[in-house]
């Protein structure tokens, strides 16, 4: 209620009682005042002991009375069409005037008039409208005053102002106070909506006035807000309602923030929510709560619900041979121990082909069933696997969040969910030789033949031992003779004439030891003048024979009497240089190819002597394939071209599953060329770089395995490679590698990492021991010094050995017994095995076959990998990192970055505007993470290196053994 006028008790009279306000002016015929009207300024009378002021008029004994009092011109605010007016007044009981009361009233009249100006004093009666007679609901008495208050509404008001008036027509009467005042409806906020302080009531006769709101401050609605103000100065019917916005939350009519650790993801006005689990714990105001890590959504799943895991490993997982004859076993897990939180998980079997530690998808040749993958159960069958080669399964558990975890994101302390088992299907014994025959016969010769149990599926190849002696059973001394055989028959030559000869056969195990059965028989040789009509010649029929063994052995017992097998003797490696006319080791060593049978196709490489083309051979009788083909540039000399091919004669001395394969050679034509199976992933050096960080501990010692055997089956036929380094390893797309480089004169001319050395030899010193490079001694044992480099190289993916220190300052640091420190990730057993490759004396080096041993060893436990040798960043990337190549600080982010072979990150660095050095030595692992650094090997390169910078003081000489 707001009081525009008000006459109230004041010390100056009715006149002077709203001079603040209103003036209220006499109007009349009155003589004494304008209008009959007295002002009682000095006539108080007291009521309950206050003085009252009062206009008064009172000419009860006078006919025709028309008195009038008028306020001051009253202002109207705009919106106030509907006032409100108050009155106190006294009206004196016309019977308390004895006889000259016969004109007397009991009430007055309230008249309105509108105006848009002031008009002064001027009055006229014609512009004033009725609003009300009042009556009083008490007369006052002779001795009793009776104050009345009656209000009455002015409505539909539309001018600036108006006057109020009085007009008393012959009432005894005083008016104490006049109030005039309008109603609002007070400045409010209701569910969330803020409406101003409003005039109560509509326009021009109507009952409510819209009023439209705004929504508080992070509320929105769909409508918007509205309510109704009433003439009564009430709020009512709100509509469209306010909600708070994402994040926020209603308190006392206003969004506030969620709390930290509290989510809201919608408009709603309900409360923010504790975050779910597994997620992250965010500061206040969050729509929602990101997975923590390494936990996750799938998509599926509600954004507002918890994160999951991904599922451990499948947990013991076996496999059970079914039918060892129709190839046959059951793989079967139990589910993983931590699920991860989901309920959806599912399994995928992968199944691997190894030979060796080379290992290749199974394909199609293997069937999983029910499935490979999407499985439900905890078990799959598998069949048509082939007997005795090593198979290794990976089960791993998926859940709702897996593809969606392995989009990138990092792994840190994640376990893995996977679980391997290598397995084979293995005869426990090796055929069953069932009879032995007698083939042909002649004076000196036998051909015997036997069979065995048949059985399904038949092993790949089985070998045989057979065994004869003269049946001679008298003889203290018997001289045996044992053949291992790769076939079921033998043509035996060289025997007595008219001789019987006890013969056993036994089949042998994959792993070379015999079987428990075996058969024995004796035949006799044809005596002279009764020879059978139908005998070969000696040596006519195949004997695959891979070794003779004649034992001298004492036995007593005839019957009893056959030796162990022996170990088999090696072939040894025959220097081409050794002949007298090379190309006749070439013949000897290299089958000759027409050239019209080789096609090249794409130049894949340089060579000493010419391109190096990858190409096809197709040659009569020869399955067709992809080769590499080294050629000879034109222009040769003689002694260039027998250098060239003496490749080719050293490399087909070999065959080892390790050692690069020479196809053949073209040496009748002009354009000579050497050509060998084809390496599809070329040279390891780079292949390493190219896959820097990605690959596992495991795949690496796998790849060294597979060069150490090549390594031990060149030691083995004594031959010294002298350039053994990843530059001159192949790999194909099974990812074998394979030793190469086999020319004479590689190391002198082919080699670009040869120096010469004060010895005049041209020498790859960072590759090379140090007694080769200082009195030229090369022997299998500095090759295994080189092949501690190539594990280094391998582990560092193809970081040059040394980086970038000189030669010099190589073999100065290597004689002050200076050693390469680990790589990153490098597993501790990995790297003692480098150290002791690179022992000074070169007698306590590992031997080949030690290493080959000790590798596979590693493979199969791969758990011994887990220990990972210390890691010093420092000094693993120290040129490279702490200052640029002048060794002054690095200028720019981008220089660094190139200098840790890292630039494909440069605009990652730059799009978080992370352009300064002292901006990159402020970041942090996670911020590294979070500029897009996936990969775990480029996080931890670029991360120690950071460490590095930080620390500038580490010199060469941290890495001292
Ligand atoms: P080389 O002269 O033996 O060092 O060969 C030069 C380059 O040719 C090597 O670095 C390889 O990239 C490529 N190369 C040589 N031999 C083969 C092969 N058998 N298969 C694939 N690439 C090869």
């Amino acid at each position: 209620m707001v009081a525009i006028a008000s006459v109230v008790e004041n010390t100056c009279g009715f006149k002077s009682l709203i001079s603040e306000l209103y003036h209220i002016v006499f109007f009349g015929k009155c003589r004494c005042s304008e209008l009959n009207w007295l002002s009682f300024s000095h006539g108080e009378k007291i009521l309950n002991g206050s003085q009252l002021y009062t206009y008064t008029v009172c000419n009860v004994g006078e006919h025709e009375q028309d008195n009038w009092l008028r306020t001051t011109f009253i202002q109207r605010r705009p919106s106030a069409s509907r006032v409100f007016v108050e009155l106190q007044f006294i009206v004196r009981d016309c019977n308390s005037f004895d006889g000259s009361s016969l004109t007397c009233k009991e009430t007055f009249n309230l008249f309105s008039s509108e105006s848009d100006a002031d008009i002064g004093t001027s009055f006229r009666k014609g512009q004033f409208k009725k609003v009300a007679t009042i009556a009083p609901d008490e007369i006052t008495s002779r001795n009793e005053l009776r104050i009345n208050t009656e209000t009455r509404v002015v409505e539909s008001l539309s001018r600036k102002g108006f006057y109020l008036a009085f007009q008393d027509i012959g009432a005894c009467m005083a008016l104490l106070s006049v109030r005039v005042y309008y109603k609002t409806c007070p400045a409010t906020v209701k569910s969330l909506a803020a409406f101003p302080e409003t005039v109560a009531g509509g326009g021009v006769n109507q009952a409510l006035r819209e009023v439209a709101g705004a929504c508080a401050k992070n509320a929105v609605s769909e409508e918007s807000p509205r309510i109704y103000c009433t003439m009564d100065g009430e709020w009512v019917v709100p509509v469209g309602q306010c909600q708070c916005m994402p994040g926020y939350e209603a308190v006392n009519d206003t969004c506030r923030d969620c709390q930290p650790g509290f989510f809201k993801a919608f408009v709603s006005n309900d409360a923010c929510e504790l975050c779910p689990v597994n997620t992250k714990q965010l500061s206040s105001g969050a729509l929602l709560c990101l997975c923590a890590e390494d936990f996750y959504r799938a998509p599926d799943d509600p954004t507002t619900g918890p994160c999951s895991g991904l599922p451990s490993a499948p947990r013991e997982l076996v496999a059970t041979t079914t039918q060892l004859a129709a190839g046959k076993l059951q793989l079967s897990w139990s589910p993983p121990e931590d699920t991860g939180g989901r309920s959806d998980i599912s399994y995928s079997v992968e199944c691997r082909r190894c030979e060796g530690t080379a290992c290749q998808p199974c394909g199609e040749k293997v069937r999983l069933e029910p499935a490979s993958s999407g499985l439900m159960d905890t078990r799959v069958e598998v069949s048509e696997l082939e007997p005795h080669l090593n198979y290794t399964f990976t089960v791993e558990a998926h859940s709702g969040v897996s593809l969606f975890a392995s989009q990138g994101a990092p792994r840190s302390n994640r376990p893995p969910s996977t679980s391997t088992l290598t397995t084979a299907l293995h005869y426990t014994d090796p055929p069953k030789v069932t009879s032995m025959r007698l083939d042909e016969r002649s004076l000196t010769s036998l051909s015997l033949s036997w069979a065995v149990a048949p059985r399904r599926p038949m092993p790949q190849s089985t070998r045989y031992k057979l065994t004869y002696r003269k049946k001679d059973d008298n003889l203290d001394v018997t001289t045996y003779t044992v053949l291992i055989l790769e076939k079921s028959s033998v043509q035996i030559s060289d025997l007595s004439p008219g001789t019987a000869y006890l013969f056993r056969v036994q089949a042998l195990s994959p792993e070379g030891s015999p079987g428990g059965s075996s058969i024995e028989d004796e035949f006799e040789t044809l005596t002279e003048g009764k020879e059978d009509g139908h005998i070969s010649a000696v040596g006519g029929a195949a004997m695959l024979m891979i070794v003779v063994v004649v034992l001298l052995i004492r036995k007593r017992s005839a019957t009893n009497s056959f030796p162990p097998p022996q170990p088999l003797p090696l072939k040894t490696y025959v220097d081409p240089h050794t002949y007298e006319d090379p190309n006749m080791a070439i013949l000897k060593f290299a089958s000759e190819i027409h050239p019209s049978h080789v096609t090249k196709q794409k130049v894949i490489g340089a060579g000493e002597f010419g391109e190096v083309y990858r190409g096809i051979l197709k040659a009569p009788g020869r399955k067709e394939g992809a080769v590499a083909i080294k050629t000879l540039k034109p222009g040769y000399s003689e002694k260039q071209r027998q250098d060239f091919l003496s490749e080719a004669s050293i490399m087909g001395q070999f065959s080892h599953q390790n050692i690069i394969r020479l196809e053949g050679v073209v040496t009748k034509f002009k354009h000579a060329m050497i050509v060998t199976e084809y390496m599809e992933n070329g040279a390891l050096d780079k292949y390493l770089k190219d896959r820097d960080g990605e690959m596992p501990s495991f795949q690496l010692v796998g790849m060294m395995h597979g060069i150490a055997a090549g390594m031990k089956y060149l030691s083995d036929m004594s031959y010294v490679h002298r350039d053994l380094a990843a530059r001159n390893i192949l790999v194909n797309n099974n990812l074998e590698c394979k030793v190469s480089d086999f020319g004479l004169s590689r190391v002198l001319e082919d080699d670009p990492e040869g120096t010469y050395t004060t010895s005049g030899g041209k020498i790859p010193i960072r590759w090379t021991a140090p007694e080769a490079i200082a009195y030229r001694k090369f022997t299998s044992a500095s090759d295994v010094w080189s092949f501690g480099i190539v594990m280094w190289e391998v582990m560092a993916f193809g970081e040059r050995p040394y980086w970038d220190m000189s030669n010099c300052e190589v073999m100065k640091a290597i004689n002050e017994a200076f050693r390469l420190p680990a790589p990153m990730d490098c597993p501790s057993a990995v790297y003692q095995l480098m150290l002791q490759c690179w022992l000074q004396d070169r007698s306590k080096r590992p031997r080949f076959p030690d290493i080959v041993s000790l590798l596979d060893k590693l493979l199969r436990s791969p758990e011994s990998l887990k220990a990972i040798a210390d890691f010093d960043p420092r000094v693993s990337i120290r040129l490279p990192s702490t200052s640029g190549s002048d060794g002054s600080p690095f200028r720019s982010v981008s220089e660094w970055l190139e200098s840790i072979k890292m630039s494909q990150y440069s605009e990652n660095f730059t799009c978080a505007g992370v352009v300064t050095m002292d901006q990159v030595l402020q970041m942090k692992n996670v911020d590294i993470k979070n500029i897009g650094v996936r990969l775990p090997g480029h996080l931890k390169r670029i991360a120690y290196s950071i460490l590095g910078l930080k620390d500038q003081t580490s010199t060469l000489s941290v890495f001292a053994v």
